[in-house]
């Protein structure tokens, strides 16, 4: 035996985690981790990282809790029906172990998640339904060399994936055609987003989103740790066959989420500022004169009536656009959206803040001078 001891501090809630060779709570407690979803998988995820200590968890999700959650989501309780997902979960993280500090978004991750908020991040876990967000996450954490761990489930079987931006194949590279059908399915033609197909009503047992909830926290902590983990691969459990295989995804040259900004140039301002402001502010920049603002998000201006010329503001970003509002009120033809990718330093949009555009707090934005070339500027946060 060695001669050197491990003391055990039996008052330290982490004492048998620090007798793991590798463990470095301190490491745990400095960490930022971005959740996205509040749902089974996001449940047990969330347990998990409060088990072991993770300082700092941000939490978005855009739901409220219903009667069928209570099956499958360690969380909630009967009473919190009706209330904000990533509020209560928030506050059951707390109750758990007060030493992570969490911070809740009740919001949707396409609009609501700034680019820089994803740069502050160790790591993203995705607990999503769905392939668009999980598409939307992809390219987000691909931007800003972030890494993030993918999770899926269905009735008993799940799938975990922990991808290392800007190495190795994305979630995109893994996509099918079938993958891209299933997103275009969601918008129909003039491509607003559909409200009455299914969403999130995958049927899942609790206890599949134990294991894969499990499985990606545990990535984590090998990620967090330094420790090497397999990446741009599939770790597939097959829970009727009780069969568990890893499938490699290959790097796809034409593959459309591998932009990475950079450099970033860090801003004092944020997006209650204008354009005109911004491009004030890099006057002196060597970089030359601000030309546009390219936006990540379409922006749809209005809806407009082609058989009535009826017009009306919308001023919102595509997703946050639903088909039903889309019907002319005067004729009751579908309107077409008016839709709007830039932004130029002498257009209308130019000393509205940013947000009215749709740009979410603490974001980076996309900028093209003069000269043709392409700025990288991230927000400060406002809230
Ligand atoms: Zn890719
Ligand atoms: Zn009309």
């Amino acid at each position: 035996m060695n001669e050197s001891r491990v003391t055990i501090d039996e008052d330290d809630r982490y004492s048998r985690l620090k007798l793991i060779g590798w463990w470095d709570q301190d490491r745990l407690r400095e960490s930022r981790v971005l959740v996205v979803g509040a749902g089974a998988l996001g449940n047990e995820v969330l347990k998990n990282l409060a088990l072991v200590g993770i300082g700092h968890i941000t939490l978005i999700d855009f739901d409220v809790i219903e009667n069928s959650n209570l099956s499958r989501s360690v969380l909630y309780r009967a009473d919190d029906r009706g209330k904000p997902k990533a509020d209560v979960a928030a506050h059951a993280v707390r109750d758990l172990n007060p030493d992570v500090s969490i911070t809740s978004i009740n919001g949707n991750v396409l609009t609501q998640i700034g680019l820089g908020l994803v740069r502050s991040m160790d790591l993203v876990i995705g607990c999503l339904d769905n392939r668009e967000a999980r598409l939307w996450v992809n390219r987000m954490c691909w931007k800003v060399c972030t890494p993030w761990i993918d999770g899926g489930i269905q009735e008993i079987n799940g799938v975990a994936k922990v991808f290392l931006p800007p190495d190795g194949a994305c979630y995109e590279c893994g996509m099918t055609e079938m993958d891209y059908q299933l997103i275009q399915l969601r918008y129909s033609c003039p491509l607003l987003k559909r409200e009455d197909l299914l969403q999130g009503k995958v049927p899942t047992a609790p206890t599949i989103a134990s294991i894969i909830g499990g499985l990606q926290v545990q990535e984590a902590l090998k990620l967090l740790h330094g420790i090497p983990t397999d990446h741009g691969s599939a770790m597939v459990f097959n829970g009727a066959a009780n069969q568990f295989y890893k499938s490699g995804y290959q790097h796809r040259e034409d593959c459309l989420s591998h932009e990475t900004y950079e450099p970033i140039i860090e801003s004092a301002l944020n997006h209650q500022h204008s354009l005109a402001d911004v491009a004030a502010s890099l006057a002196s920049h060597d970089a030359g004169a601000i030309e546009s603002l390219q936006l990540d998000r379409d922006l749809v201006v209005s809806l407009d009536c082609g058989r009535c010329q009826t017009s009306h503001d919308v001023m919102r970003t595509r997703p946050e656009v639903s088909m039903n509002e889309s019907v002319c009120q005067t004729c009751q033809e579908p309107m077409a959206p008016n839709m709007l990718h830039v932004i130029d330093v002498d257009g209308p949009l130019a000393d509205q803040p940013l947000a009215n555009a749709g740009v979410p707090d603490n974001d980076i934005l996309q900028l093209t001078t003069t000269a043709g070339d392409t700025l990288f500027l991230q927000l400060s946060p406002h809230r």
